[in-house]
């Protein structure tokens, strides 16, 4: 076990890896953070910040040679620099596991062959490879470029053969997957966290909804069924031994309106839909990464209140601040900035969470308070 007084090393240095940083300085552990932005949200509170590109072997070298252990929060890390970092510290999730899921083909093909279902895709690596879609796919379908895409970033619904190939040349005729548009009922997520030994614990089942293809709300509990719970948390735990993970990590599922659970896709780190857990949770995601990091147990992941989880973009900050004291004052919310100096419209600038007797209750102060903090 690596106890308090030890340093953790942090590749990247957004809001997930400030808020392990806050987890682990909590709990009297150094933390230094690797990012090539000299303003990160973590690196700023870091005990130390290497302010060096991902690629750069010897500010790895340093990182190593001054962390017990090294983690990330960020999927694009480049797996080789994982590779680079195992071969002088402890190292976890692994670049193994890690290159399991920077590629949507990959990763679609890894939970296949689990068992688990994903949307019907076609891989797209060149113009030709469209020619026996329709055999595949029905359309309406989403084009996604098969890496570096996130809160839907590189994605274009095409409503039939002819867009889907104008959507390939917008997108630069990169690698790609094409899948087929879903009739969701809804959508949930498994944040959990698998320890070295291989044991598994998952937090409540979280419910999730998207606006323009980047996560608006999270509510626990899940109004989905018990059995569609289940079933999800088993297919979680299942994609997590698969990878050998050791962290936290997400899956992120959809439930068509036949009921089908469907995988979309894996997060190898903590999640934006796990945000609930820092205040709604006997213990946090980021608490449940840094102890699994270390070769601790893993805390209590019981939900202590319902709650529902707000993500506060850059859009609701207009040209001025947001109204903050219409959300400080009510006694109920919590919230979470993450520092970063300017708000740009779809950037993720914080987040706040309601607890309440329910979450159909919290969800009414939730949407009450982001109609009255918005900027004018
Ligand atoms: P993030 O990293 O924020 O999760 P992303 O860029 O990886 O986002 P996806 O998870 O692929 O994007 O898609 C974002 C959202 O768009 C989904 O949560 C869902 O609401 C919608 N979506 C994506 N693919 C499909 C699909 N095949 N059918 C129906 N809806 C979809
Ligand atoms: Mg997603």
């Amino acid at each position: 076990m690596i106890l308090p007084g030890a340093t953790l090393g942090m590749l990247g240095g957004g809001q997930l890896g400030r808020m392990f940083t806050t987890a682990a300085q909590t709990m009297g552990y150094k933390v230094i953070v690797l990012d090539p932005d000299k303003n990160s949200p973590a690196g700023i509170i870091a005990d130390k910040h290497i302010c060096a590109a991902y690629t750069d072997e010897s500010s790895l070298a340093e990182l190593a040679q001054q962390c017990s252990a090294i983690t990330t929060e960020f999927e694009n890390i480049p797996a080789n620099t994982l590779a680079f970092l195992e071969n002088r510290t402890v190292v976890h999730p692994s670049s193994t596991a890690l290159a399991s899921t920077q590629n949507r083909n990959v990763e679609k093909n890894f939970i296949r062959a689990q068992g688990i279902a994903t949307v019907p895709f076609v891989s797209i690596y060149k113009r030709d490879d469209f020619a026996d879609v329709s055999n595949q796919i029905h359309f309406p379908a989403i084009l996604k470029v098969a890496t570096f895409g996130y809160d839907g970033k590189g994605q274009i619904v095409c409503e039939d053969l002819q867009a889907a190939y104008e959507a390939f040349d917008a997108l630069g005729q990169k690698e790609c997957v094409l899948e087929q548009r879903i009739d969701l009922e809804r959508e949930i997520s498994v944040v959990l966290a698998r320890s070295q030994e291989g044991h598994i614990t998952a937090f409540p089942v979280a419910e999730n909804v998207h606006i323009n293809g980047i996560l608006h709300s999270t509510s626990v509990p899940s109004i989905a069924t018990e059995a569609q719970q289940q079933t999800a948390v088993e297919m979680a735990g299942k994609i997590a031994h698969g990878l050998n993970y050791v962290g936290t990590m997400a899956v992120e599922f959809f439930i068509s309106k036949q009921g089908e659970i469907i995988a979309n896709e894996i997060a190898p780190r903590p999640h934006n839909s796990g945000h609930y857990t820092l205040d709604a949770c006997q213990t946090s995601q980021f608490e449940q990464q840094v102890r699994m990091l270390c070769g601790l147990p893993a805390g209590n992941a019981e939900l202590v209140t319902p709650v529902v989880m707000i993500n506060l973009l850059g859009d609701v900050w207009g040209n001025s601040q947001p109204h903050w004291d219409k959300l400080l004052t009510k006694p109920n919310i919590k919230l979470h900035l993450y520092g970063k100096k300017e708000a740009r419209a779809g950037r993720k600038m914080g987040h706040y969470n309601v607890l309440a007797d329910s979450s159909d209750s919290a969800m009414l102060t939730a949407i009450e308070t982001f109609a009255a903090i918005k900027a004018d």
